[in-house]
């Protein structure tokens, strides 16, 4: 006689935690919470991030964006992720009607929160020489519009460069003074709760501009922008002493201070905040604009990510793991909350 099916129980018992398979998104790590205004540091969800078991014990590599709100720090995030998901693949910037999908570090329904937040797989790359590390990716937001949001900015901003590797300082159009006032007021912040050493306390500051929109002056991607830069960052006899302390600040700060200008990605980009990437359909002109900020993309995100050019996080002149990392963020948090 034929069985009946619902005489048993046809499902086997399958612990929750495999059902629901765990998508990757970016973790909110650090908040600041609203009542008191006090920075807190979710450990639980860190060291289920960094203390897993096949990247703990690995030196870690920690590259962050930071910036203000809504100037296309996810849109790269992106990008970055699409590097780091497709590293064996020449075309891993995907094709001109490939959407750009799978991975969303735009908060989903949260609102827009000061804070850090970090990619949830951590990678696994080789690098050259044979060795292993871990990368981490960061995204670091703040509010820059009145005076106790920069304060708090400043918090996230100083944690996020005492935790990372490699910095990428997000702005739009240009470098102004003030881009740079409120770096010296992050880095001072930082400064003084490392330890005193005599080495620069950070290793490296990428300012990526975008909507550059001087290339006939100085040219889009790194040498044009390292050229911008040094102009910006010169101190110069005439200069009012203030600005010539916060130019000697910045670089007394970081081993390396790069600089990368990238073009408008236009309208559609610019305008639409679902854009994903496909450019069926469109108006040509606006379409090249992002063909060409496409192709800088794929220059850039390689000079932070590929495997020869990845910088290890590293305390005092020593490397450290994932699970080094872990204890640096408790204890660093506390600087901020005392
Ligand atoms: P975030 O808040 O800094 O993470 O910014 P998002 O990546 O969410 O981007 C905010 C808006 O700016 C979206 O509509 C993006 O499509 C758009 N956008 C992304 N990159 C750029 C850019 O380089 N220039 C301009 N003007 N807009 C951009
Ligand atoms: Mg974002």
């Amino acid at each position: 006689p034929q069985v009946k099916l619902n005489q048993f129980s046809v499902v086997p018992w399958i612990p929750t935690a495999v059902i629901e398979e765990e998508k990757p998104g970016p973790i909110q790590i650090v908040r600041a919470s609203e009542s008191d205004y006090i920075f807190e540091l979710d450990n639980a969800a860190l060291e289920k991030i960094l203390l897993q078991d096949h990247v703990k014990d690995l030196n870690v590599v920690v590259v962050s964006v930071a910036g203000a709100f809504r100037k296309g720090k996810s849109f790269l995030l992106d990008f970055m992720l699409r590097y780091m998901y497709n590293q064996d693949s020449v075309s891993w910037i995907g094709g001109n009607n490939e959407p750009l999908t799978g991975f969303k570090w735009r908060g989903g329904c949260e609102r827009e929160t000061t804070g850090i937040q970090v990619w949830s797989d951590v990678f696994v790359v080789d690098k050259p020489d044979g060795s292993k590390v871990a990368v981490l990716l960061v995204d670091t937001q703040g509010a820059f519009d009145s005076q106790s949001t920069i304060k708090d900015s400043a918090t996230v901003f100083a944690l996020s460069t005492m935790t990372s590797s490699v910095q990428v300082y997000n702005l739009s159009n240009n470098i102004q003074e003030d881009d740079l006032q409120h770096l010296q007021l992050f880095t001072e912040y930082g400064r003084l709760a490392m330890e005193e050493t005599k080495t620069k306390p950070f290793q490296s500051l990428m300012f990526l501009i975008r909507d550059w929109s001087f290339p006939y002056e100085h040219e889009y991607g790194l040498k044009g922008g390292c050229k911008f830069l040094r102009k910006r960052l010169e101190v110069k006899a005439c200069q009012h002493e203030e600005l010539q302390n916060v130019r000697r600040h910045i670089d007394s700060c970081f081993k390396n201070i790069a600089c990368f200008l990238l073009p408008h990605p236009g309208l559609k980009v610019s305008t639409n905040p679902h854009f994903d990437g496909r450019l069926i359909g469109g108006d040509r002109n606006n379409d090249n604009l992002y063909l060409e900020c496409r192709t800088l993309i794929a220059e850039l995100v390689p000079l932070l990510l590929a495997p020869d050019r990845l910088v290890e996080k590293e305390i005092s002149g020593s490397r450290i793991t994932c699970k080094d990392l872990v204890e640096y963020f408790k204890a660093y948090i506390k600087i901020y909350q005392g």
